[in-house]
């Protein structure tokens, strides 16, 4: 067991914050030094997290490249191309009443800081997060999930080798070790997954009154009309929701869309899915499994709504649940209840835009919402009428993959956001700088006594300049 493992909670805390205010982490070059430690992590240790991806969720290798490791290289080199100049000082215009004068913005790092991952995306939701933290200058805790209990290890074993262990710690573990964790006082907490615990996570942050970023997730719709290309439309959708076996916080939840387009997509979706994953899933190396016992049989308890057009086979001993879609699904049935995180696609027959729309907005605030029409007139409407954390138009999933976009919800799908420069915002805080000159002392017009000169002043030029 390493240094690092064998220590308590209490002795890592404080340990990755004395890291912290004796200012090791504080200096770009030891930001730039730890990214690209981490990125060299992802390169040499490769086959170890493809090994473990494979083991806790069957993730094909290529898979793990494209959404985990390979993301996070991605993230890491668009930070390292432009850090320097995100950390520069921001000009800010000073009203001409207070002027001679400058003001500025600069980012300081928060401090200590935890992120909590879940088990999906174990590298990814993981280290995407290190990545903002580390180039905040911030020192971390990371707390793997406990459902993805190989690649946790790998992540516990392999870390420290790379990162500087005065400033970044893994602490592995499931509920007792989290709440312990929430009970020490952070700078900031950034938690990946579920929005029951999500709401555990803020209750804890508030005693300390620690801000938290919170990246849940929930039920994501998907609009698609008679004018979109279904056959297209099906394999996007079939690729979105069907990677890593539906368990992906920004799959398609469910499909809605008018009778006549619902019975040919399921057709178009039976297609892109042999296209994709050959006639027998449970014989692909590229389809995953489902990553326990627990939600195997929740999975497979939802399979009675509606009608099933597509796949539907399952086998409880290899955790197998083919890709399935459920057809003539009751807006009231159970697979409509909760975010599904799983293989299975209901389509929900609607009576047009309107209703699709009513649809949505009856719902929590969603993740993302994915809109397959060639009508300029209804994507419009949906973007402005409805409310979410992201919307794709034509592409389910892919936007997370835009570096200078935010990822994060908005209501019950989270609040708060990283990626890019925004990972690096969410892990500093904007300080206000202003810088005056002592002479002349323009002030003089604003000090006691107040006299008629300077009360028409105050009600004239300062409102005009401000
Ligand atoms: P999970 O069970 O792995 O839990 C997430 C983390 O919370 C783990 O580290 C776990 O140890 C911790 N945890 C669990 N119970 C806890 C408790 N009672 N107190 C304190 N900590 C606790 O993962 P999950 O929540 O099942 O993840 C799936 C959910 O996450 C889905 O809702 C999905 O949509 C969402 N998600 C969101 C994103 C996003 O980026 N917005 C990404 C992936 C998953």
């Amino acid at each position: 067991m390493s240094a690092a493992a064998s220590r308590t909670i209490p002795d890592t805390v404080a340990a990755v914050r004395r890291a912290f205010d004796a200012g090791v982490t504080k200096p770009l070059a030891w930001r730039l030094a730890q990214l690209q430690a981490l990125r060299q992590l992802l390169i040499e240790c490769a086959a170890d997290f493809e090994a473990a991806l494979q083991e806790d969720l069957g993730k094909n290798p290529t898979e793990s490249q494209i959404a985990e490791l390979g993301f996070v290289v991605g993230e890491i080199d668009h930070m390292t191309r432009h850090l320097r100049r995100w950390l520069r000082p921001r000009r800010v215009t000073v009203p001409g009443a207070l002027l001679p004068a400058r003001a500025s913005t600069i980012l300081e790092p928060l401090g200590a800081v935890l992120v909590i991952a879940p088990w999906n995306y174990p590298v990814q939701l993981l280290l995407a997060p290190l990545v903002g933290a580390l180039a905040a200058g911030n020192a971390v805790v990371l707390k793997p999930s406990e459902l993805a209990p190989a690649t946790s290890a790998a992540m516990a074993r392999l870390l420290p080798q790379y990162l500087d262990p005065r400033a970044v710690a893994v602490v592995e573990g499931g509920v007792p070790e989290t709440t312990e964790l929430l009970a020490h006082r952070w700078d900031h907490i950034f938690y990946t997954g579920n929005g029951r615990v999500g709401r555990i996570v803020a209750a804890a942050a508030a005693e300390h009154l620690t801000p938290v970023t919170l990246e849940l997730g929930g039920k994501s719709p998907v609009y698609v009309d008679e004018s979109a290309d279904l056959a297209a439309t099906a394999r996007r959708l079939a690729w979105g929701k069907f990677m890593n076996a539906g368990q992906t916080c920004v799959a398609p939840d469910y499909v809605l869309a008018e009778r006549a387009v619902a019975s040919r997509l399921a057709t178009a979706l039976g297609d892109a899915l042999r296209e994709l994953y050959g006639s027998d899933p449970a014989q692909s190396a590229d389809y995953g499994r489902i990553v326990d016992d627990r939600h195997h049989s929740r999975l497979t308890s939802l399979l009675g709504s509606g009608t099933i057009a597509v796949g539907g086979g399952h086998d409880a001993q290899t955790r197998y649940l083919a890709p399935t879609v459920l057809l003539d699904v009751p807006r009231d049935s159970p697979v409509m209840e909760e975010e599904i995180f799983g293989p299975i696609l209901p389509i929900v027959v609607v009576d047009g835009l309107d209703d699709a729309i009513a649809v949505i907005r009856s719902g929590d605030k969603p993740l993302a919402l994915y809109v397959f029409s060639e009508r300029a007139s209804v994507r419009r409407r949906i973007l402005t009428e409805t409310s979410s954390g992201a919307v794709g138009f034509g592409i389910p999933a892919a936007h997370l993959a835009v570096a200078g976009l935010p990822f994060g919800g908005v209501g019950d799908s989270g609040h708060g956001a990283y990626h890019g420069e925004r990972s690096l915002r969410t892990f500093s805080h904007e300080k206000a700088v202003l810088r005056k000159p002592l002479a002349p002392d323009t002030m003089r017009l604003v000090y006691p006594p107040y006299t008629e000169a300077k009360d028409s002043f105050a009600r004239g030029l300062l409102r005009r300049l401000g």
